[in-house]
């Protein structure tokens, strides 16, 4: 469980610092101009999000609080019930189902979205995640998660933007830390 933590945290450091940047700037509602009449109707909330959050698990439930924090317009997908059913409760858009389905896709406005986050934890399933997505907005943006080179080659050749391999995410935190950790001296002398 901690070492799912870690890895959950990990591969939300590093997505969410490239992708929240983006999404901000493409999604974050812009300072209103001026206007003469102080009265104007704020506009209601479009049904679907501009980005795309498959599976809110331990990984896409960090990355859709980023986004509730950053006031981004997402939707979910996700085939827990009980989620989906939290998430709607909260005003999120969510589709209740498999992801690897036009139907879900079409609910969750994918054709719309710029960005996609795949968090399913199966590399390969999360492949034929991207190759509809990739056929229903070939414009999308996609990052999704892995956990081998064999996923990230996978998920590569199905046309997904940015892939995290979480373990090697871990790996290069720990090495980083030790860096610091350990005086250069020491480490030039081993
Ligand atoms: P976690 O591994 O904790 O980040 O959780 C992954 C989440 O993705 C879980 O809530 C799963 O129910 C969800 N999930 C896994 N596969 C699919 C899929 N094909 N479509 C939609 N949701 C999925």
């Amino acid at each position: 469980e901690g070492r799912d933590l870690v890895l959950g945290g990990a591969i939300i450091s590093i997505l969410v610092n490239p992708a929240l940047f983006w999404v901000v700037g493409k999604l974050a509602p812009k300072a209103p101009a001026p206007v003469a009449t102080a009265q104007a109707e704020p506009k209601a909330p479009t049904s679907t999000g501009r980005a795309v959050l498959v599976g809110y698990g331990r990984v896409g439930s960090l990355i859709g609080k980023a986004l509730d924090e950053a006031r981004a317009s997402y939707s979910v997908i996700e085939d827990r019930e009980d989620i989906v059913e939290m998430l709607m409760a909260k005003g999120v858009t969510a589709v209740a189902g498999n992801a690897v389905s036009l139907e879900a896709m079409q609910a969750a406005g994918v054709a719309e979205a710029d960005l996609m986050f795949v968090t399913v934890p199966n590399g390969f399933e999360a492949g034929r995640v991207v190759e509809l997505a990739r056929q229903v907005n070939p414009k999308l943006k996609i990052f999704a998660r892995a956990h081998s080179d064999a996923e990230v080659e996978h998920l590569t050749g199905f046309g997904a933007d940015l892939i995290i391999s979480g373990e090697a995410e871990i790996a290069d935190a720990m090495i980083q830390a030790a860096t610091r950790l350990i005086p250069r001296r020491a480490v030039a002398a081993v």
